[in-house]
């Protein structure tokens, strides 16, 4: 089956008791046992339900993994699969990283002895040179968040692998429509479903997909002992969310192109980050390892300042002022103030995360309403 087809049907099959076409909501804490452990598959929904099966088949799909546990957040996600480790062992991560992940990295895994080294993972000899022999796993975000930048999933993975070091992809910024970590080496895929999968942010949820069995054991593991499990109604809506996702994340892309192309020639902007534009610095890269370029864009304005990006945010009005990204409806966030802000000032400048940088997520609208709605704010 090619990606399209498989986004309707990977995984689903008509429910056997009614056949219902689209999987039930299985809104059930437990299920009849004939005898002790005599049952259906099912014995317990912390440790599985039928939604949650079916959409773990689904994402299983998607990103060509034969196992996939699903979460109640992204961040839960992750949490899983740190958990993983054990105190002593180090994971080596990028610079430009998702603020929550940072957060959960360095406030609570680091007091409980997992290390970590943040570097520029667009330098592979940067990752390369902070292996240690307690490296046990190496985290990429690509694009980065959020200035976009692309890491080499196949370069790092071919360096994780040769130094028996997993590594592991936070797949949220592409969604598999536009990039499958997995075909390029990586162990492990992990995703926000709360974002482009999802679709619609209505609903908040994680997954963790991987061929590697041992792996996968202790992430079933963790779901079945630490339980960040999610309902049967958000599982239900996220496989809704998904089964569109490729003609969404299409018709955002096409959008952003042309949102990207407008800001950079406007004179307003200073710097356009996007990966489809011929200036940055990985676009021959990003046209290699994913399908296209992306419905994320970053800029910053001449006038480098807080206020006067605060002020802007105001005054879009189709773009919202809101956290989060991969809707069907255009955001606009300021990352210093926003999603970023439990990073430390001097490490996000270190970073390149200047002051005035702003984000959009763009949506499904109609790209002329929203070059419009960006045009008026920056010389309002
Ligand atoms: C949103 C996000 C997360 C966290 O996911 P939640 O569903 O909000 O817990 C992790 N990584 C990236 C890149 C994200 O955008």
């Amino acid at each position: 089956m090619k990606f399209n087809t498989k986004a309707i049907h990977a995984g689903q099959k008509p429910e056997e008791t009614s056949g219902a076409v689209m999987p039930p909501i299985f809104q059930t804490s437990t299920y009849v046992q004939k005898a002790p452990n005599q049952h259906l598959g099912y014995d317990y929904a912390r440790v599985g339900n039928p939604t949650r099966t079916a959409l773990e088949k689904l994402i299983a799909g998607l990103e060509e993994a034969t196992f996939c546990a699903c979460f109640s957040s992204g961040v839960g996600a992750i949490d899983a699969i740190i958990k993983t480790l054990k105190p002593g062992d180090h994971v080596i991560s990028t610079n430009d990283l998702y603020g929550g992940t940072y957060r959960l990295f360095t406030s609570v895994f680091e007091p409980y002895g997992i290390g970590f080294s943040f570097v520029d993972m667009t330098d592979i000899q940067q990752v390369e040179a902070a292996i240690n022999p307690n490296t046990r796993l190496i985290w990429i975000e690509t694009p980065t968040n959020p200035l976009l930048r692309i890491i080499d999933i196949q370069a790092v993975a071919e360096m994780s692998s040769q130094n028996g070091i997993l590594s592991a992809v936070d797949n949220t910024f592409a969604s598999p429509y536009l990039q499958q970590p997995l075909l390029l080496g990586a162990d492990i895929v992990m995703h926000s479903t709360t974002k482009y999968l999802g679709g619609h942010s209505d609903v908040i949820g994680g997954a963790v997909a991987s061929n590697h069995e041992e792996f996968m054991e202790k992430i079933r593991f963790q779901v079945k002992t630490t339980g960040a499990v999610p309902g049967p109604m958000d599982c239900y809506l996220t496989l809704r969310g998904i089964k569109t996702l490729h003609i969404r994340v299409e018709r955002s892309v096409e959008n952003a192109k042309k949102i990207a192309l407008f800001l950079n020639e406007h004179d307003k902007v200073e710097h356009v980050h996007y990966p489809g534009l011929p200036n940055h610095p990985q676009f021959e890269l990003a046209a290699r390892q994913m399908k296209d370029s992306g419905a994320m864009i970053s800029f910053s304005l001449k006038d480098n300042t807080i206020e006067r990006a605060v002020q802007l945010m105001a005054s879009t009005k189709i773009f919202t002022l809101a956290e989060s990204l991969g809707g069907v409806e255009s955001l606009i966030s300021h990352p210093a103030s926003m999603t970023h802000g439990s990073i430390p000032k001097a490490i996000r400048e270190k970073a390149g995360l200047s002051d005035s940088l702003i984000r959009l997520s763009v949506g499904i609208e109609d790209v002329e309403d929203l070059i419009h709605d960006v045009d008026l704010a920056l010389t309002s």
